[in-house]
Protein backbone atom coordinates (compact mmCIF):
# COMPACT_ATOMS: atom_id res chain seq x y z
CA UNK A 1 0.00 0.00 0.00
CA UNK A 2 2.52 2.45 0.71
CA UNK A 3 4.63 1.64 -2.14
CA UNK A 4 0.97 2.29 -3.97
CA UNK A 5 0.40 5.94 -2.28
CA UNK A 6 4.71 6.79 -3.32
CA UNK A 7 4.20 5.81 -6.82
CA UNK A 8 0.85 8.26 -7.08
CA UNK A 9 2.48 10.75 -5.55
CA UNK A 10 5.27 10.69 -8.12
CA UNK A 11 2.88 10.38 -10.86
CA UNK A 12 1.03 13.33 -9.50
CA UNK A 13 4.11 15.47 -9.08
CA UNK A 14 5.40 14.84 -12.46
CA UNK A 15 1.64 15.66 -14.03
CA UNK A 16 1.79 18.71 -11.96
CA UNK A 17 4.87 19.87 -12.98
CA UNK A 18 4.71 22.77 -15.63
CA UNK A 19 4.88 20.82 -19.08
CA UNK A 20 2.18 18.82 -18.05
CA UNK A 21 -0.06 21.19 -15.71
CA UNK A 22 -2.19 22.16 -18.75
CA UNK A 23 -2.99 18.82 -20.02
CA UNK A 24 -3.82 17.56 -16.13
CA UNK A 25 -6.23 20.45 -15.26
CA UNK A 26 -8.52 19.37 -18.60
CA UNK A 27 -9.10 16.56 -16.37
CA UNK A 28 -10.26 18.03 -13.33
CA UNK A 29 -12.59 20.24 -13.87
CA UNK A 30 -15.00 22.63 -11.95
CA UNK A 31 -17.40 20.39 -10.11
CA UNK A 32 -20.19 23.37 -10.89
CA UNK A 33 -19.37 24.40 -14.24
CA UNK A 34 -17.53 21.23 -15.62
CA UNK A 35 -14.78 23.72 -17.10
CA UNK A 36 -11.33 23.20 -16.28
CA UNK A 37 -10.18 25.75 -14.13
CA UNK A 38 -7.75 28.31 -15.29
CA UNK A 39 -4.85 29.93 -12.93
CA UNK A 40 -4.45 33.76 -13.15
CA UNK A 41 -1.64 33.15 -15.59
CA UNK A 42 -3.77 31.59 -17.75
CA UNK A 43 -6.04 34.03 -17.84
CA UNK A 44 -3.20 37.02 -18.07
CA UNK A 45 -1.85 35.21 -21.43
CA UNK A 46 -5.10 34.22 -23.43
CA UNK A 47 -6.87 37.40 -22.23
CA UNK A 48 -8.09 39.23 -25.39
CA UNK A 49 -7.74 42.74 -23.64
CA UNK A 50 -4.47 42.11 -21.99
CA UNK A 51 -2.59 45.53 -22.77
CA UNK A 52 0.86 43.75 -23.90
CA UNK A 53 -1.24 42.01 -26.68
CA UNK A 54 -4.21 44.42 -27.44
CA UNK A 55 -1.65 47.37 -28.41
CA UNK A 56 -0.37 45.93 -31.12
CA UNK A 57 -1.63 43.80 -34.41
CA UNK A 58 0.25 41.45 -36.66
CA UNK A 59 -0.23 42.43 -40.19
CA UNK A 60 2.30 39.46 -41.68
CA UNK A 61 4.62 36.31 -40.55
CA UNK A 62 7.55 36.28 -42.65
CA UNK A 63 9.22 33.13 -41.49
CA UNK A 64 11.97 31.20 -42.90
CA UNK A 65 12.34 27.88 -41.31
CA UNK A 66 15.18 25.70 -42.35
CA UNK A 67 14.31 22.22 -41.73
CA UNK A 68 16.72 19.57 -40.66
CA UNK A 69 15.79 15.97 -40.97
CA UNK A 70 18.89 14.03 -39.71
CA UNK A 71 19.16 16.56 -36.60
CA UNK A 72 15.31 16.62 -35.89
CA UNK A 73 15.38 20.49 -35.49
CA UNK A 74 14.43 23.24 -37.36
CA UNK A 75 16.56 26.27 -37.36
CA UNK A 76 13.93 29.60 -38.12
CA UNK A 77 14.27 33.26 -38.57
CA UNK A 78 11.07 34.96 -38.61
CA UNK A 79 9.82 38.73 -39.60
CA UNK A 80 7.13 39.88 -37.42
CA UNK A 81 5.25 42.91 -38.88
CA UNK A 82 3.05 44.90 -36.44
CA UNK A 83 1.25 48.58 -36.14
CA UNK A 84 0.64 49.65 -32.81
CA UNK A 85 -3.18 50.33 -31.82
CA UNK A 86 -2.42 51.77 -28.47
CA UNK A 87 0.64 53.18 -27.00
CA UNK A 88 2.91 50.69 -24.58
CA UNK A 89 6.71 50.19 -24.32
CA UNK A 90 5.93 46.04 -24.01
CA UNK A 91 4.75 43.52 -26.30
CA UNK A 92 3.52 39.89 -25.19
CA UNK A 93 4.29 37.42 -27.54
CA UNK A 94 4.20 33.54 -27.27
CA UNK A 95 7.33 30.58 -27.83
CA UNK A 96 7.42 27.73 -25.95
CA UNK A 97 10.29 27.45 -24.06
CA UNK A 98 12.18 24.72 -25.44
CA UNK A 99 13.13 26.41 -28.70
CA UNK A 100 15.75 28.31 -28.14
CA UNK A 101 16.40 32.09 -29.19
CA UNK A 102 19.63 33.03 -31.46
CA UNK A 103 18.37 36.64 -32.03
CA UNK A 104 15.83 39.44 -31.48
CA UNK A 105 16.24 42.35 -33.37
CA UNK A 106 14.05 45.33 -33.73
CA UNK A 107 13.62 49.11 -34.05
CA UNK A 108 14.88 50.53 -30.44
CA UNK A 109 14.70 47.07 -28.97
CA UNK A 110 15.76 47.39 -25.16
CA UNK A 111 16.05 44.14 -24.34
CA UNK A 112 13.76 40.43 -24.08
CA UNK A 113 12.34 38.51 -21.42
CA UNK A 114 11.08 34.79 -21.46
CA UNK A 115 8.88 33.66 -18.75
CA UNK A 116 7.40 30.15 -19.41
CA UNK A 117 6.24 29.81 -22.87
CA UNK A 118 6.22 33.73 -23.33
CA UNK A 119 8.20 36.29 -24.71
CA UNK A 120 8.03 40.26 -23.12
CA UNK A 121 9.53 42.12 -26.27
CA UNK A 122 10.77 45.68 -24.11
CA UNK A 123 11.41 48.93 -26.06
CA UNK A 124 13.37 51.78 -25.01
CA UNK A 125 10.46 53.87 -25.69
CA UNK A 126 6.82 54.19 -25.76
CA UNK A 127 5.78 52.74 -29.48
CA UNK A 128 3.20 55.05 -30.14
CA UNK A 129 -0.52 54.19 -31.91
CA UNK A 130 -0.45 53.97 -35.94
CA UNK A 131 3.39 53.04 -35.36
CA UNK A 132 4.46 50.27 -37.92
CA UNK A 133 7.48 48.09 -37.01
CA UNK A 134 9.39 44.87 -37.53
CA UNK A 135 10.11 42.28 -34.84
CA UNK A 136 12.79 39.87 -36.45
CA UNK A 137 13.42 36.44 -33.95
CA UNK A 138 15.90 34.36 -35.19
CA UNK A 139 15.37 30.77 -32.78
CA UNK A 140 16.14 26.39 -33.45
CA UNK A 141 15.44 23.74 -31.67
CA UNK A 142 12.91 21.13 -31.40
CA UNK A 143 9.21 21.07 -31.38
CA UNK A 144 7.68 19.67 -27.71
CA UNK A 145 6.61 16.33 -28.23
CA UNK A 146 3.91 15.30 -25.42
CA UNK A 147 2.33 11.77 -25.04
CA UNK A 148 3.17 11.19 -28.72
CA UNK A 149 1.64 14.70 -29.97
CA UNK A 150 3.75 17.23 -31.26
CA UNK A 151 3.38 20.43 -33.97
CA UNK A 152 5.94 18.77 -36.06
CA UNK A 153 5.99 15.07 -36.96
CA UNK A 154 9.27 13.58 -38.23
CA UNK A 155 8.31 10.35 -40.13
CA UNK A 156 9.57 8.19 -43.08
CA UNK A 157 7.62 6.84 -46.15
CA UNK A 158 6.93 3.86 -47.26
CA UNK A 159 10.62 4.04 -49.12
CA UNK A 160 12.55 5.14 -45.79
CA UNK A 161 12.86 8.82 -46.83
CA UNK A 162 12.09 12.09 -44.37
CA UNK A 163 8.25 13.07 -44.49
CA UNK A 164 7.92 15.53 -41.96
CA UNK A 165 4.39 17.73 -41.75
CA UNK A 166 3.33 20.41 -39.00
CA UNK A 167 -0.12 20.99 -37.21
CA UNK A 168 -0.56 23.51 -34.55
CA UNK A 169 -4.17 23.51 -33.94
CA UNK A 170 -4.17 21.14 -30.90
CA UNK A 171 -0.58 21.99 -29.12
CA UNK A 172 -0.74 25.63 -30.20
CA UNK A 173 1.69 27.35 -32.69
CA UNK A 174 3.55 29.08 -30.29
CA UNK A 175 5.29 25.69 -30.05
CA UNK A 176 6.55 25.95 -34.09
CA UNK A 177 6.84 29.39 -33.91
CA UNK A 178 6.85 33.21 -32.15
CA UNK A 179 3.33 34.63 -32.40
CA UNK A 180 0.66 36.12 -30.75
CA UNK A 181 -1.87 33.13 -29.82
CA UNK A 182 -4.74 34.68 -29.56
CA UNK A 183 -7.36 33.77 -32.37
CA UNK A 184 -8.79 37.22 -33.81
CA UNK A 185 -5.32 38.24 -34.31
CA UNK A 186 -4.95 36.99 -38.12
CA UNK A 187 -1.62 38.73 -40.05
CA UNK A 188 -3.60 40.01 -43.55
CA UNK A 189 -1.00 38.19 -45.43
CA UNK A 190 1.95 35.28 -44.61
CA UNK A 191 4.90 34.08 -46.18
CA UNK A 192 6.66 30.84 -45.37
CA UNK A 193 10.24 29.97 -46.93
CA UNK A 194 10.93 26.51 -46.45
CA UNK A 195 14.48 25.52 -46.67
CA UNK A 196 15.04 21.53 -47.21
CA UNK A 197 17.26 19.09 -49.02
CA UNK A 198 17.77 19.25 -52.30
CA UNK A 199 15.96 15.92 -52.90
CA UNK A 200 12.68 16.91 -51.02
CA UNK A 201 9.45 19.00 -51.63
CA UNK A 202 8.02 21.36 -49.24
CA UNK A 203 4.52 22.70 -49.35
CA UNK A 204 3.31 24.73 -47.64
CA UNK A 205 -0.04 27.55 -47.65
CA UNK A 206 -1.25 30.10 -50.08
CA UNK A 207 0.84 29.99 -53.56
CA UNK A 208 4.47 28.90 -54.58
CA UNK A 209 6.33 31.87 -55.91
CA UNK A 210 9.32 30.22 -56.77
CA UNK A 211 12.05 27.96 -55.60
CA UNK A 212 15.77 28.72 -54.92
CA UNK A 213 18.32 26.28 -55.16
CA UNK A 214 22.07 25.76 -53.60
CA UNK A 215 24.28 23.06 -53.79
CA UNK A 216 22.50 21.06 -51.17
CA UNK A 217 19.38 22.44 -50.62
CA UNK A 218 16.03 24.33 -51.84
CA UNK A 219 13.95 26.73 -50.64
CA UNK A 220 9.92 26.46 -50.83
CA UNK A 221 8.79 30.30 -51.49
CA UNK A 222 5.12 30.41 -50.09
CA UNK A 223 3.28 33.25 -49.72
CA UNK A 224 -0.75 33.52 -48.40
CA UNK A 225 -2.53 36.48 -49.23
CA UNK A 226 -5.24 36.86 -46.90
CA UNK A 227 -5.72 37.21 -43.57
CA UNK A 228 -5.24 33.50 -42.62
CA UNK A 229 -5.77 31.70 -38.58
CA UNK A 230 -2.58 31.30 -36.47
CA UNK A 231 -3.24 28.02 -36.45
CA UNK A 232 -3.32 27.28 -39.68
CA UNK A 233 -0.03 28.39 -40.49
CA UNK A 234 1.81 24.96 -41.88
CA UNK A 235 4.35 23.39 -43.83
CA UNK A 236 4.69 19.64 -45.25
CA UNK A 237 8.11 17.63 -46.49
CA UNK A 238 8.25 14.95 -48.70
CA UNK A 239 8.46 13.33 -51.63
CA UNK A 240 5.75 14.86 -53.15
CA UNK A 241 4.57 15.01 -56.75
CA UNK A 242 1.53 17.17 -57.91
CA UNK A 243 -1.93 16.29 -58.75
CA UNK A 244 -4.32 18.86 -60.99
CA UNK A 245 -8.51 18.73 -61.43
CA UNK A 246 -9.94 20.78 -63.18
CA UNK A 247 -13.33 22.97 -61.80
CA UNK A 248 -15.11 25.37 -62.67
CA UNK A 249 -16.72 27.56 -59.89
CA UNK A 250 -19.90 28.78 -58.92
CA UNK A 251 -18.77 32.03 -60.78
CA UNK A 252 -18.40 29.76 -64.41
CA UNK A 253 -14.39 30.74 -63.93
CA UNK A 254 -11.90 28.04 -64.70
CA UNK A 255 -10.06 26.66 -61.52
CA UNK A 256 -7.80 24.29 -60.67
CA UNK A 257 -7.86 22.18 -57.56
CA UNK A 258 -4.28 20.84 -56.50
CA UNK A 259 -2.95 17.54 -54.30
CA UNK A 260 0.56 17.17 -53.35
CA UNK A 261 0.25 13.10 -52.88
CA UNK A 262 3.61 10.90 -52.46
CA UNK A 263 5.06 10.13 -55.43
CA UNK A 264 4.59 6.15 -55.11
CA UNK A 265 0.83 7.12 -54.56
CA UNK A 266 0.39 9.10 -57.42
CA UNK A 267 -2.68 6.79 -59.06
CA UNK A 268 -3.98 6.25 -56.03
CA UNK A 269 -4.24 9.92 -55.56
CA UNK A 270 -5.55 10.50 -58.79
CA UNK A 271 -8.73 8.33 -58.67
CA UNK A 272 -9.18 9.93 -54.68
CA UNK A 273 -9.46 13.23 -55.71
CA UNK A 274 -12.07 12.59 -58.40
CA UNK A 275 -14.38 13.58 -55.49
CA UNK A 276 -12.83 17.41 -54.72
CA UNK A 277 -14.32 18.82 -57.50
CA UNK A 278 -17.72 17.44 -56.91
CA UNK A 279 -17.59 18.57 -53.09
CA UNK A 280 -16.51 22.43 -53.95
CA UNK A 281 -19.26 21.92 -56.28
CA UNK A 282 -21.94 21.69 -53.42
CA UNK A 283 -20.00 23.57 -50.76
CA UNK A 284 -20.18 26.75 -53.27
CA UNK A 285 -23.63 26.30 -53.52
CA UNK A 286 -23.94 26.24 -49.87
CA UNK A 287 -21.59 28.77 -48.82
CA UNK A 288 -20.97 30.93 -51.60
CA UNK A 289 -17.58 31.22 -53.41
CA UNK A 290 -14.61 29.50 -52.46
CA UNK A 291 -12.64 32.28 -50.58
CA UNK A 292 -9.30 31.63 -51.34
CA UNK A 293 -8.78 31.21 -55.00
CA UNK A 294 -6.05 33.74 -55.32
CA UNK A 295 -4.36 31.43 -52.60
CA UNK A 296 -5.14 28.56 -54.63
CA UNK A 297 -6.88 25.19 -53.09
CA UNK A 298 -4.58 22.53 -52.14
CA UNK A 299 -4.76 19.25 -50.71
CA UNK A 300 -1.90 17.19 -49.08
CA UNK A 301 -0.66 13.94 -48.18
CA UNK A 302 0.47 13.93 -44.38
CA UNK A 303 1.51 12.21 -41.72
CA UNK A 304 -0.42 13.91 -38.61
CA UNK A 305 -1.45 11.64 -35.39
CA UNK A 306 -3.53 8.70 -35.95
CA UNK A 307 -3.65 9.84 -39.56
CA UNK A 308 -5.89 13.11 -38.57
CA UNK A 309 -6.77 15.74 -41.30
CA UNK A 310 -6.28 19.49 -41.02
CA UNK A 311 -8.15 22.56 -42.50
CA UNK A 312 -5.13 24.10 -43.02
CA UNK A 313 -5.79 27.37 -45.13
CA UNK A 314 -5.49 26.79 -48.61
CA UNK A 315 -3.57 23.71 -48.01
CA UNK A 316 -5.19 21.34 -46.30
CA UNK A 317 -3.73 18.15 -44.56
CA UNK A 318 -5.21 14.85 -45.05
CA UNK A 319 -4.07 12.07 -43.07
CA UNK A 320 -6.48 9.39 -43.76
CA UNK A 321 -5.15 6.92 -46.22
CA UNK A 322 -7.26 7.50 -49.11
CA UNK A 323 -9.98 6.00 -47.49
CA UNK A 324 -14.02 6.18 -48.84
CA UNK A 325 -16.00 5.99 -45.89
CA UNK A 326 -19.27 7.25 -47.75
CA UNK A 327 -20.48 5.59 -51.41
CA UNK A 328 -17.74 7.30 -53.24
CA UNK A 329 -16.48 9.74 -50.97
CA UNK A 330 -14.97 10.94 -47.83
CA UNK A 331 -17.04 12.85 -45.55
CA UNK A 332 -13.61 14.30 -43.72
CA UNK A 333 -12.48 15.55 -46.76
CA UNK A 334 -15.91 17.37 -46.94
CA UNK A 335 -15.38 18.31 -43.64
CA UNK A 336 -12.05 19.83 -44.31
CA UNK A 337 -13.20 21.74 -47.25
CA UNK A 338 -16.00 23.45 -45.62
CA UNK A 339 -13.23 24.46 -43.00
CA UNK A 340 -12.15 27.23 -45.79
CA UNK A 341 -15.43 28.82 -45.03
CA UNK A 342 -16.64 27.90 -41.41
CA UNK A 343 -13.07 28.65 -39.06
CA UNK A 344 -10.90 29.77 -42.23
CA UNK A 345 -13.22 32.68 -43.98
CA UNK A 346 -15.36 32.99 -40.60
CA UNK A 347 -13.38 32.57 -37.85
CA UNK A 348 -14.44 32.78 -34.00
CA UNK A 349 -13.04 35.67 -32.21
CA UNK A 350 -11.70 33.22 -29.20
CA UNK A 351 -10.94 29.63 -28.96
CA UNK A 352 -13.63 29.39 -26.64
CA UNK A 353 -16.24 30.21 -30.01
CA UNK A 354 -14.54 26.95 -31.90
CA UNK A 355 -17.77 25.42 -32.58
CA UNK A 356 -18.89 28.05 -35.29
CA UNK A 357 -15.73 26.19 -36.84
CA UNK A 358 -16.56 22.27 -35.87
CA UNK A 359 -20.13 22.45 -35.58
CA UNK A 360 -20.73 24.08 -39.34
CA UNK A 361 -18.03 21.62 -40.43
CA UNK A 362 -19.40 18.39 -39.04
CA UNK A 363 -22.69 19.81 -40.41
CA UNK A 364 -21.79 20.51 -43.67
CA UNK A 365 -21.49 16.72 -43.98
CA UNK A 366 -24.63 16.26 -43.15
CA UNK A 367 -25.97 19.08 -45.78
CA UNK A 368 -23.24 17.59 -48.23
CA UNK A 369 -24.86 14.02 -48.17
CA UNK A 370 -28.55 15.58 -48.16
CA UNK A 371 -27.74 17.30 -50.94
CA UNK A 372 -26.08 14.71 -52.89
CA UNK A 373 -27.81 11.61 -51.82
CA UNK A 374 -31.57 12.66 -50.24
CA UNK A 375 -32.84 13.79 -46.92
CA UNK A 376 -33.43 10.35 -45.55
CA UNK A 377 -29.70 9.43 -45.70
CA UNK A 378 -28.71 12.93 -44.25
CA UNK A 379 -31.21 12.33 -41.11
CA UNK A 380 -29.63 8.93 -40.68
CA UNK A 381 -26.22 10.27 -41.08
CA UNK A 382 -27.13 12.86 -38.43
CA UNK A 383 -28.57 9.88 -35.84
CA UNK A 384 -25.12 8.24 -35.94
CA UNK A 385 -23.45 11.38 -35.42
CA UNK A 386 -25.76 11.76 -32.36
CA UNK A 387 -24.47 8.42 -30.90
CA UNK A 388 -20.94 9.82 -30.42
CA UNK A 389 -22.33 12.71 -28.13
CA UNK A 390 -20.91 13.34 -24.32
CA UNK A 391 -23.20 15.31 -22.85
CA UNK A 392 -20.34 16.20 -20.21
CA UNK A 393 -19.40 19.66 -20.91
CA UNK A 394 -21.29 23.22 -22.04
CA UNK A 395 -20.33 23.58 -25.74
CA UNK A 396 -19.02 26.98 -25.42
CA UNK A 397 -15.90 26.93 -23.52
CA UNK A 398 -13.98 29.23 -21.19
CA UNK A 399 -13.12 32.61 -23.01
CA UNK A 400 -9.97 35.10 -22.57
CA UNK A 401 -8.28 31.82 -21.44
CA UNK A 402 -4.99 29.89 -22.76
CA UNK A 403 -5.60 27.04 -23.72
CA UNK A 404 -3.54 24.05 -24.36
CA UNK A 405 -4.70 21.40 -26.08
CA UNK A 406 -7.68 23.25 -27.05
CA UNK A 407 -9.79 20.34 -28.54
CA UNK A 408 -9.33 18.16 -25.60
CA UNK A 409 -11.42 14.67 -26.04
CA UNK A 410 -13.73 16.04 -23.56
CA UNK A 411 -14.25 18.67 -25.77
CA UNK A 412 -15.83 16.62 -28.43
CA UNK A 413 -19.55 18.33 -28.48
CA UNK A 414 -18.31 21.32 -30.41
CA UNK A 415 -18.19 18.76 -33.34
CA UNK A 416 -21.39 16.73 -33.43
CA UNK A 417 -23.46 18.11 -30.66
CA UNK A 418 -23.01 21.85 -32.39
CA UNK A 419 -23.89 20.15 -35.82
CA UNK A 420 -26.99 18.72 -33.83
CA UNK A 421 -28.14 22.37 -32.46
CA UNK A 422 -27.37 23.41 -35.96
CA UNK A 423 -29.76 20.88 -37.35
CA UNK A 424 -31.88 22.12 -34.20
CA UNK A 425 -32.10 25.53 -35.22
CA UNK A 426 -32.83 24.33 -38.89
CA UNK A 427 -36.06 22.72 -37.55
CA UNK A 428 -36.88 25.33 -35.05
CA UNK A 429 -36.96 27.80 -37.94
CA UNK A 430 -38.84 25.93 -40.23
CA UNK A 431 -37.68 27.67 -43.61
CA UNK A 432 -35.22 26.53 -45.53
CA UNK A 433 -34.32 28.96 -47.68
CA UNK A 434 -34.16 31.52 -45.27
CA UNK A 435 -31.58 29.29 -43.71
CA UNK A 436 -29.36 28.63 -45.80
CA UNK A 437 -29.69 32.11 -47.19
CA UNK A 438 -28.49 33.05 -43.42
CA UNK A 439 -25.12 30.09 -43.98
CA UNK A 440 -24.57 31.91 -47.35
CA UNK A 441 -25.01 35.69 -46.24
CA UNK A 442 -22.86 34.68 -43.00
CA UNK A 443 -20.19 34.17 -45.30
CA UNK A 444 -20.58 37.18 -46.93
CA UNK A 445 -20.65 39.78 -43.79
CA UNK A 446 -18.04 37.94 -41.90
CA UNK A 447 -15.64 36.96 -44.52
CA UNK A 448 -12.08 37.22 -43.55
CA UNK A 449 -12.81 37.92 -39.80
CA UNK A 450 -13.83 36.91 -36.51
CA UNK A 451 -17.27 36.94 -34.31
CA UNK A 452 -18.14 35.88 -31.07
CA UNK A 453 -21.05 33.49 -30.76
CA UNK A 454 -22.82 36.71 -29.37
CA UNK A 455 -22.52 38.08 -32.58
CA UNK A 456 -23.35 35.09 -34.94
CA UNK A 457 -26.89 35.00 -32.48
CA UNK A 458 -27.63 38.34 -33.12
CA UNK A 459 -26.97 38.24 -36.69
CA UNK A 460 -29.11 34.93 -36.35
CA UNK A 461 -31.90 36.51 -34.38
CA UNK A 462 -31.51 39.96 -37.21
CA UNK A 463 -32.31 37.47 -40.06
CA UNK A 464 -34.83 35.39 -38.74
CA UNK A 465 -36.96 38.28 -36.55
CA UNK A 466 -36.94 35.91 -34.28
CA UNK A 467 -35.21 35.24 -30.57
CA UNK A 468 -33.59 31.84 -30.49
CA UNK A 469 -31.25 32.97 -27.65
CA UNK A 470 -33.23 30.41 -25.59
CA UNK A 471 -31.98 27.88 -28.14
CA UNK A 472 -27.97 28.97 -27.50
CA UNK A 473 -28.27 29.64 -24.21
CA UNK A 474 -30.11 25.12 -23.93
CA UNK A 475 -27.99 23.88 -26.82
CA UNK A 476 -24.32 25.50 -26.10
CA UNK A 477 -24.22 27.11 -22.67
CA UNK A 478 -25.71 23.99 -20.80
CA UNK A 479 -24.55 20.62 -21.47
CA UNK A 480 -27.48 18.36 -20.59
CA UNK A 481 -30.18 18.35 -23.56
CA UNK A 482 -33.65 18.19 -23.49
CA UNK A 483 -34.67 14.44 -22.67
CA UNK A 484 -37.44 12.51 -23.32
CA UNK A 485 -38.63 9.80 -21.02
CA UNK A 486 -40.96 7.56 -22.29
CA UNK A 487 -42.15 3.52 -21.78
CA UNK A 488 -43.63 1.51 -23.57
CA UNK A 489 -46.12 -0.84 -22.48
CA UNK A 490 -48.85 -3.34 -23.65
CA UNK A 491 -53.02 -3.43 -23.36
CA UNK A 492 -55.19 -6.05 -23.78
CA UNK A 493 -56.42 -4.53 -27.13
CA UNK A 494 -53.34 -5.55 -29.36
CA UNK A 495 -52.14 -1.76 -28.42
CA UNK A 496 -48.75 -0.62 -27.52
CA UNK A 497 -48.83 2.07 -25.24
CA UNK A 498 -45.91 4.70 -25.15
CA UNK A 499 -45.76 7.04 -22.94
CA UNK A 500 -43.74 9.92 -22.69
CA UNK A 501 -43.22 13.05 -20.96
CA UNK A 502 -39.88 15.76 -20.98
CA UNK A 503 -37.88 15.05 -18.24
CA UNK A 504 -37.41 18.70 -17.18
CA UNK A 505 -39.26 22.04 -17.87
CA UNK A 506 -38.38 23.09 -21.36
CA UNK A 507 -36.92 26.76 -21.37
CA UNK A 508 -38.99 29.54 -22.04
CA UNK A 509 -39.00 30.40 -25.83
CA UNK A 510 -38.19 26.63 -27.24
CA UNK A 511 -40.91 24.79 -28.98
CA UNK A 512 -39.46 21.38 -29.70
CA UNK A 513 -41.75 18.59 -30.64
CA UNK A 514 -41.00 15.25 -31.33
CA UNK A 515 -42.18 12.85 -33.79
CA UNK A 516 -43.05 9.34 -33.68
CA UNK A 517 -43.83 7.35 -36.65
CA UNK A 518 -45.05 3.69 -36.59
CA UNK A 519 -45.12 2.03 -40.04
CA UNK A 520 -46.60 4.71 -43.27
CA UNK A 521 -48.07 7.20 -40.22
CA UNK A 522 -46.42 9.34 -38.18
CA UNK A 523 -47.43 11.50 -34.89
CA UNK A 524 -47.01 14.67 -34.15
CA UNK A 525 -46.57 14.96 -30.14
CA UNK A 526 -46.30 18.08 -27.74
CA UNK A 527 -44.74 16.55 -24.84
CA UNK A 528 -44.97 18.16 -21.08
CA UNK A 529 -43.58 17.21 -18.00
CA UNK A 530 -46.59 15.08 -17.31
CA UNK A 531 -47.22 11.63 -18.79
CA UNK A 532 -48.88 11.42 -21.90
CA UNK A 533 -49.57 8.62 -23.83
CA UNK A 534 -49.36 7.85 -27.66
CA UNK A 535 -51.73 4.13 -28.39
CA UNK A 536 -50.09 2.31 -31.41
CA UNK A 537 -50.72 -0.66 -33.60
CA UNK A 538 -48.26 -3.57 -31.75
CA UNK A 539 -47.50 -5.06 -35.25
CA UNK A 540 -46.23 -1.86 -36.31
CA UNK A 541 -42.46 -1.01 -35.09
CA UNK A 542 -42.12 2.52 -33.60
CA UNK A 543 -39.06 5.29 -34.13
CA UNK A 544 -38.58 8.50 -32.44
CA UNK A 545 -37.79 10.91 -35.36
CA UNK A 546 -35.32 12.40 -33.77
CA UNK A 547 -33.94 14.69 -36.73
CA UNK A 548 -37.30 15.41 -37.90
CA UNK A 549 -37.80 17.73 -34.47
CA UNK A 550 -34.22 18.81 -33.18
CA UNK A 551 -31.79 17.15 -30.90
CA UNK A 552 -32.71 15.23 -27.49
CA UNK A 553 -31.76 12.77 -25.81
CA UNK A 554 -34.22 9.66 -25.06
CA UNK A 555 -34.57 7.53 -21.74
CA UNK A 556 -36.16 4.08 -21.35
CA UNK A 557 -37.63 4.53 -17.96
CA UNK A 558 -38.04 1.10 -17.65
CA UNK A 559 -34.36 0.19 -18.34
ZN1 LIG B 1 -12.84 20.21 -38.06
Amino acid sequence: MKKLVIAFTIIISILSSCKFRPFLKYYLPNKTTHLPNFKKWDRFVGSNTNSLRACYDITCYDWKVNVLPIKEEIKSTIKIHFKMTGDQDTLLLDLQSNLKIDAVESDDLKKIKRKRNTLFIIYKRNLKRGEKSILTISYHGKPHVLLGNSTLFWEKDKKNRPWICTSTEGMGPDQLFPCKNLLYDEPDSCFIHTQVPKDLTAVANGKLDSITNSTTTSTYHWSVHNPINIYNISFNVGNYVKIKKDYTDINGIPRVIEAYVLDYNKELGEKYYDQAPLIMKELEKLYGSFPWWNDGCRFIETCLKDGSCMEHQSAISMGDNYAINYMNFNTTLVHELSHEWWGNNLTGYDYADAWLHEGFATYSEALFIEAVFGKQKSANYLNNTSRWVGNIRPIIKTSDVAYKCWVNPKDGDIYGKASLFIHTLRIALNDDPLFFEILKTAQVKFAKSNITTDQFLSFFNEKTGKDFTPYFDLYLKEFTPPTIEFSITQNSDNKKIVNYRWAQELPKGIDLKIIISSGEKYYTLTPSTTFQSLELPLDQKHYFEIMKTGYYLLKDVNN
